[in-house]
């Protein structure tokens, strides 16, 4: 991958803003167990001695190579989150940041969805505001910690991270996305604690303008997706935000991003505060476990092509990647006419809509969606079986975001690219940073 970013030199080195607790909690069994008497079940139950969670029930054997969550000195709420997450050992990007977020460095991370990146930030927010709780009496308007994503779905997926992982203790998380209720929002501000707001700019630079949330005196902040902020041209409304925060030297930051093209480059290094670099590429920028190929087309013989395709998987679990809105409207219609069970995942469908739309496309009751890169981004759907590019897209970066929604978590994955005369240029693109060739197969329909 270009772009990547480098170490910083070791003269850039500061100290962190907080010195955290060293083993403010020795690891013995009585002080855990004092320390997580706070599930509810455990506060109501008659014998709370066999109810109360020990960090003994979460027992993950030291493997070569990995990092333990226990190995981090977490406090033990968070540990215990985690444990029910089903998490054992730290992903590369964990590993990489947590000793240094935990610390209080601002971090700046290549990184992109899938390696677990959202509970990198988490953890260290989580666990930062458990180590050193409010001191003072305040507005609960003001927001503690702030997350910036560029897309609603991605914020929602963030606070449903955030909500899992801070299920053990009194922290309270408020989502704040375009499209959904103003007005629930709005009393959500008004009732509740904010301490972690996930949020997309544009509303939430709404609610920070009419001061019904407080960005003053945030700890920590973190800019999710950073290059996609940019390539959807929310830097200027992120700027403004940033300037509501308080000064880099005395908030945590934490940036991350896929690609580092220089105008992020810059930024990254404006809204940070003596930076540790950390970069976590996959060594092949595609999944080998999907099986890749471009079918050559005609611009006419695209839909019939995929027809064909779709009825020979029946059944498939499939994506459709289409470049703009009116080609997913037009290709839903077809494929409704064609009595194919889908559905669309666009800027222009409501965001309740994408919402319910995303959560019949998991549980298996839609078949097939068509999306546009924005909406289909960050999409987490376990055994997606088939991804298509009706067009290839006009960023080769995103040829990789989309072929990544199939053959996740080891499982197999194909995905079938329509290159027609109009964008088969952008091949040689695409497979500079796939790193290979894709197969090519010239498809003609045969039933005409
Ligand atoms: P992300 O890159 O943050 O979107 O995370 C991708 C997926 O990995 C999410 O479903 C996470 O819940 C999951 N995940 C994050 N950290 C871990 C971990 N340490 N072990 C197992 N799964 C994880």
């Amino acid at each position: 991958m270009e772009n990547q970013i480098q170490e910083a030199p070791s003269e850039t080195k500061a100290k962190p803003k907080r010195t955290r607790r060293p083993n403010k909690r020795p690891r013995n069994s009585e002080s855990v167990k004092a320390d997580t008497q706070v599930s509810s079940e455990s506060k109501t139950a008659g014998n709370a001695k066999s109810k109360i969670w020990s960090i003994e029930d979460f027992q993950v054997a030291e493997a070569e190579g990995k990092m333990r969550f226990h190995d981090l000195n977490l406090p033990d709420r968070v540990i215990k989150s985690i444990a029910e997450m089903g998490f054992e050992y730290c992903s590369e990007i964990q590993a990489e940041t947590l000793p240094m977020t935990l610390l209080g460095y601002d971090i700046i991370g290549q990184a992109q969805t899938g390696t677990g990146k959202t509970a990198a930030f988490l953890i260290a927010m989580i666990s930062d505001f458990l180590d050193y709780p409010l001191e003072e009496k305040r507005a609960n308007n003001f927001a503690r910690g702030l997350i910036i994503a560029p897309t609603r779905e991605l914020a929602i997926q963030i606070a449903d991270e955030a909500v899992k992982l801070t299920s053990n203790c009194h922290l309270n998380v408020v989502t704040l996305v375009g499209g959904l209720s103003y007005e629930k929002q709005k009393i959500a501000l008004e009732t509740e604690n904010v301490d972690i707001l996930v949020a997309t700019p544009g509303r939430l630079l709404d609610f920070a303008r009419s001061r019904k949330v407080q960005l003053g005196k945030v700890e920590c902040l973190v800019l999710d997706e950073a290059d996609r902020m940019l390539s959807m041209g929310f830097i200027p409304d992120v700027k403004s935000i940033i300037r509501m925060t308080p000064h880099k030297e005395t908030r945590q930051t934490m940036l991350f991003s896929a690609t580092f093209p220089k105008d992020i480059q810059a930024l990254a290094q404006q809204w940070t505060y003596f930076p540790k670099e950390v970069s976590v590429v996959p060594k092949e920028a595609t999944n080998k476990n999907i099986d890749q190929v471009i079918y050559t087309v005609e611009a006419d013989q695209k839909w019939p092509v995929l027809q064909q395709l779709i009825e020979k998987n029946g059944g498939q679990r499939t994506i459709i990647f289409a470049n703009r809105r009116d080609e997913t409207r037009d290709l839903y219609e077809r494929l409704r006419k064609a009595n194919i069970n889908c559905a669309i995942l666009s800027g222009e469908v409501a965001q309740d809509k994408r919402v319910k739309t995303l959560a019949n496309f998991k549980n298996g009751t839609i078949q097939v969606l068509v999306a546009t890169d924005v909406a289909g981004r960050g999409i987490h759907v376990d055994n997606v079986e088939l991804v298509v590019n009706y067009s290839l897209p006009e960023d080769p970066e995103d040829y990789v975001h989309r072929i990544g929604r199939t053959g996740r978590g080891g499982e197999t994955g194909k995905s079938v690219s329509f290159a027609s005369e109009d964008d088969a240029f952008m091949i040689p693109e695409i497979e500079k940073v796939v790193g290979e060739n894709i197969r090519c197969e010239y498809m003609v329909d045969t039933s005409l």
